[in-house]
């Protein structure tokens, strides 16, 4: 094994308590739709969310951003990447939030105990360019620092000149072990 592999399976470990007997879910979601239509009640929501907010959070499976924060349908714009990172591509997400669709207010939403908080990027890049002949143009935007990560996060807000509205920008780590939010200041 080359030490390239060795530092894969390194940074990879996180995986090894990963379920293996995997089934595709697909089919019974779809069951589950055909119920979910038998009451749709939502064919009146707007185009534009009705709070004029957006969201950036973090993908992870734990969060129901609607439940933990009392949201209805129709609300708010959720934008959700791994770690909830301020990147080109949120950045993207906001423009059009707040140009096309009437966006104002934005609440950035990281977690403890995130995934990326168990990455080495230096570690993982060398791992894919050894896998795959190719070094991501992208960066992971690992962390250690869930509190800091929503800084800087809040920091590109501040910097970028594609979002117009900057007036309200909150930012929280949203504590896995309670539910609880904790605000962080910029
Ligand atoms: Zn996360």
């Amino acid at each position: 094994m080359s030490p390239d592999f060795a530092s894969a399976a390194t940074v990879l470990a996180m995986s090894d308590g990963l379920n293996n007997e995997f089934s595709p879910n697909t089919d019974e979601l779809l069951a589950n739709n055909a119920h979910y239509i038998e009451t749709f009640a939502d064919h009146d929501l707007a185009l534009q969310p009705r709070r004029q907010l957006a969201i950036v959070a973090c993908m992870d499976s734990r969060m129901d951003i609607f439940q933990m924060l009392g949201l209805a349908h129709g609300d708010a714009h959720i934008i959700r990447n791994a770690g909830g990172v301020v990147t080109d591509d949120v950045i993207r997400s906001l423009l059009l939030s707040q140009r096309l669709l009437g966006t104002r207010e934005i609440i950035l939403l990281h977690h403890t105990d995130c995934g990326l908080q168990r990455v080495v990027s230096d570690e993982l890049m060398d791992a894919l360019e050894a896998e795959t002949g190719m070094r991501p143009s992208w960066s992971l935007e690992a962390f250690k620092d869930p509190y800091q990560d929503v800084r800087q996060s809040i920091r590109r807000l501040q910097a970028t000149p594609f979002v117009p509205h900057k007036d309200h920008i909150r930012g929280f780590v949203y504590e896995v072990e309670t539910g609880n939010l904790a605000e962080v200041e910029a």
